[in-house]
């Protein structure tokens, strides 16, 4: 009898505990700031559509459950969007996301001594090569190349010499930096922020030598002003592996690392994503 009832408990136990599991939807956060992302993780359900802002999301398997990005432009607009996700069942899931405003550091940028640029042939040269890089970067593989943990592209403290975002008066135009720029001495050792294909290694008249990590699922690391490049197209590059070396090329005012992270084609604050992924 006794062993009976263990059998019986063996084989409804597992159905008391899975059969009653409900599906949850949770997000890393629901009131992200400009250049934020917003990591939304499905547990214990299919899910058949989702969207955001009305436009379809993917979500991917990553550590047993379903997650998405959502990249949170720097000049979105603030206020409530809406996260909807549709389940195989039928049933249906709703989350308000609150974009709140971001403030953004302000500086006056010349051009460095010496460069034959001037704030006319920067812009248009930055528009040129913005135009290249958005064709690397909109390429969307479905793999996942990235580990479940993104770090720092540098291993000394990180010194933020330019915030994301900043808005820089050259001239009489704005130029936005979607990036950040870190000070480090000319050599230091740069490495991938997460594990990724290169899609490109390549030297640029105003992002100096440049590396872009495709980490797949849309996510994109780019490196810039670098003195020396380790990595080509086509490399498969592992969370840390060091990729090329600190420098002061292309349009730059002295050694730095120039660090931007694209998540379809959207860019994101680098350091708040490795932060979110940690
Ligand atoms: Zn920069």
């Amino acid at each position: 009898m006794k062993r009976l009832s263990l059998f019986l408990l063996s084989f409804f136990v597992p159905l008391l505990v899975f059969g009653s599991v409900k599906p949850s939807l949770t997000l890393s956060t629901n009131v992200p700031y400009q250049g934020d992302v917003v990591k939304v993780t499905l547990r214990n359900a299919e899910i058949k559509s989702a969207t955001f802002k009305k436009k379809p999301i993917t979500l991917f398997p990553l550590d047993g459950a379903l997650v998405a990005f959502l990249p949170i432009s720097g000049t979105e607009i603030p206020g409530a969007y809406t996260l909807k996700t549709t389940f195989t069942n039928g049933s249906l899931a709703t989350r308000t996301i609150w974009v709140k405003s971001r403030k953004f550091a302000r500086v006056s940028l010349g051009i460095p001594t010496g460069s034959t640029l001037t704030p006319a042939t920067l812009i248009a040269q930055l528009q040129k090569e913005k135009i290249e890089l958005d064709n690397v970067v909109k390429t969307k593989t479905e793999e996942v190349y990235f580990e479940s943990k993104f770090q720092s592209p540098l291993s000394i403290k990180e010194n933020i010499a330019s915030p994301f975002g900043e808005i820089r008066k050259t001239g009489s135009s704005i130029i936005r930096h979607w990036g950040i720029d870190y000070k480090a001495p000319k050599g230091t050792d740069v490495s991938s922020i997460s594990g990724g294909i290169v899609a490109k290694s390549y030297l640029d008249t105003t992002y100096g030598n440049t590396i872009i990590i495709n980490h797949g699922q849309g996510v994109f690391s780019l490196y810039m002003h670098l003195d020396e490049r380790l990595k080509n197209e086509g490399d498969t590059v592992s969370k840390g592996e060091i990729i090329g070396r600190v420098g002061n090329t292309g349009y730059s005012f002295g050694p730095h690392l120039h660090l931007s992270l694209k998540i379809n084609g959207v860019s994101v604050d680098p350091q708040k994503f490795i932060g979110l992924m940690k």
